[in-house]
């Protein structure tokens, strides 16, 4: 049986056993105080250690993984556990007891902030009891295609390696789930009528041809297998591309292996503060010089677009002075700035760099950065590398033809979509797809004004990884996308259906 997919979060072709997410009820019994105590805290360790290694794949989510982080070691929640343990309650469930009465008084919290997070901590629960059984069981599992109503971000932090894809009945776009589903290259999509499947039932997912097929003939599956075996290496490197520039988001110099074996023509967007968030004091200008010589070299001959750093609102850090993202952080924080900026600069080793700033508002604010810029680099006698900025403001939409500065533009849709539809970046009903043609409309300006410039023109924000929107941005004369290092496969899909018109 063939199924037509509603919606794509993660590109990919995968065949695999079904696996039901079922919330069945809870078997575990007890075994006493002392054996039940060591199963919480063994579980506790184990997802303190899967949450760590999650975020340094996917830094973007930082402030989900460190709520997390939060309540797992929180010694009020830990000792109301072991007090139900105390009395008679296994871990599992003495845990969701504990974490239950903490979300009860969360919700009596009149924080919008505390509220907001409590879908997130509801997700602790399921961690911890992942890891507990886990341990129970103490062996891996099989590897399967998931089938739920909604994925949990912790069921992929938690299992990942087992997942060959994922069906689900809802699925938003920007979820965490998606983020992580596509981070991890796991083919992950949205059926809105899943249909009647017992664990074991062989299927294929397949958002080449937008279809789920359900207990293939024994020919499709061989077939399947060896195209799977065939294709794996194949579509996570660039395809052919002329006069498109394929280019990657990374966040550290880790994702840059990835980019160079995917073969991307260059990075489009380091987000650098992420570098900045795993620390706790300022980065001297010699510590970050080191960084970005790394990457420099590691790049040589393709360019390596750095963002200065881009904090405030949903991105704090303990020892910068911030509100809201923008201009008025490098103003309230002139030694941070310096100090990257001269980093940046004398890491230009290879004349391979470009320096964008995040946020722009106005043409005003972007010849202010850029000549505190070329002042550094003459006062250093450093090369001058290509300044641009990214689009994600309204009002730099708006009065787009009065930036004549720029030497290129990237646009940010995350931020820009969220400032012109109100669109949350956790959404999970993926509004945004009703506003795709509005938002198209509203960048043909912006395509003809640098075609009558001459500079590069690319879009970096999540966007740019949904393959049906990517061939828009293609049609529209948008020709250079840059996505995360995961992403080859859907650039390769939609530059090649664009191509050839499919
Ligand atoms: C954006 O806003 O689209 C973007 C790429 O920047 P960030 O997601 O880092 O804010
Ligand atoms: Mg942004």
């Amino acid at each position: 049986m063939k199924i037509k997919i509603d919606l794509v979060l993660s590109n990919g072709y995968t065949l695999g056993p079904v696996k039901t997410e079922l919330q069945s009820e809870d078997k575990s019994f007890y075994k006493g105080v002392k054996r039940e105590l060591k199963i919480l805290d063994n579980a506790i360790k184990k997802s303190l250690k899967d949450i760590d290694e999650t975020q340094v794949k996917e830094p973007k989510l930082k402030d989900y993984f460190l709520a997390q982080r939060f309540m797992i070691s929180d010694p009020m929640l830990y000792s109301k556990a072991k007090e139900l343990i105390e009395q008679g309650l296994p871990a599992k469930k003495a845990f969701k007891e504990a974490m239950n009465d903490f979300i009860t008084n969360l919700n009596k919290s009149t924080s919008a902030y505390l509220k907001e997070r409590i879908a997130d901590l509801e997700d602790v629960v399921q961690i911890i009891n992942s890891n507990i059984d886990y341990d129970i069981k103490n062996k891996e599992d099989e590897s399967y295609i998931l089938i739920c109503d909604k994925v949990r971000p912790s069921t992929l932090i938690h299992d990942h390696k087992n997942i060959l894809g994922i069906i689900s009945r809802v699925g938003g776009f920007t979820s965490h789930s998606a983020i992580l589903s596509r981070s991890w290259s796991i083919p992950y999509v949205v059926l809105e009528e899943l249909p009647k499947l017992n664990d074991g039932d062989i299927i294929i997912i397949d958002t080449r041809k937008n279809i789920v097929i359900v207990s293939p003939e024994s020919d499709l599956i061989e077939k399947c297998k060896k195209e799977i075996e065939e294709k794996s290496s194949y579509e996570n490197v660039a395809i052919e591309h002329n006069d498109f520039l394929f280019l990657a988001n990374v966040s550290t110099n880790k994702d840059i292996d990835r980019v160079l074996n995917s073969n991307f023509d260059a990075i489009g967007l380091y987000r650098t503060e992420l570098i900045f968030m795993n620390s706790k004091k300022p980065y001297t200008e010699e510590e970050q010089y080191t960084i970005y010589s790394e990457a420099t070299e590691l790049m040589k001959d393709k360019f390596i677009t750095f963002r200065t750093f881009d904090v405030g609102d949903d991105k704090q850090i303990e020892y910068l002075v911030t509100n809201h993202k923008g201009f008025d952080n490098y103003i309230k924080n002139p030694k941070i700035f310096e100090d990257q900026v001269k980093a940046l600069l004398r890491a230009n080793k290879y004349n391979n760099m470009r320096i964008m700033f995040p946020m722009i508002e106005t043409e005003e604010e972007f010849i202010y950065l850029k000549n505190w810029v070329l002042r550094l680099a003459n006062e250093g006698g450093y090369n001058i590398p290509k300044i641009g900025m990214m689009l994600e403001t309204k009002k730099a939409l708006a009065t787009i033809e009065t930036f004549i500065e720029p030497d290129f533009l990237s646009i940010g849709t995350n931020d820009l979509t969220h400032e012109l539809y109100n669109i949350s970046r956790d959404d999970e009903t993926n509004e945004i797809f009703n506003h795709i043609q509005e938002l198209l409309e509203s960048l043909k300006k912006v395509v003809e004004f640098c075609k009558k410039r001459d500079i590069c023109l690319s879009i970096c924000g999540e966007l740019a990884s949904i393959k049906d929107v990517a061939k828009e941005f293609y049609k529209i004369g948008i020709k250079n996308l840059s996505v995360s290092p995961a992403s080859m496969v859907m650039l390769n899909m939609a530059y090649d259906e664009y191509i050839n018109n499919k």
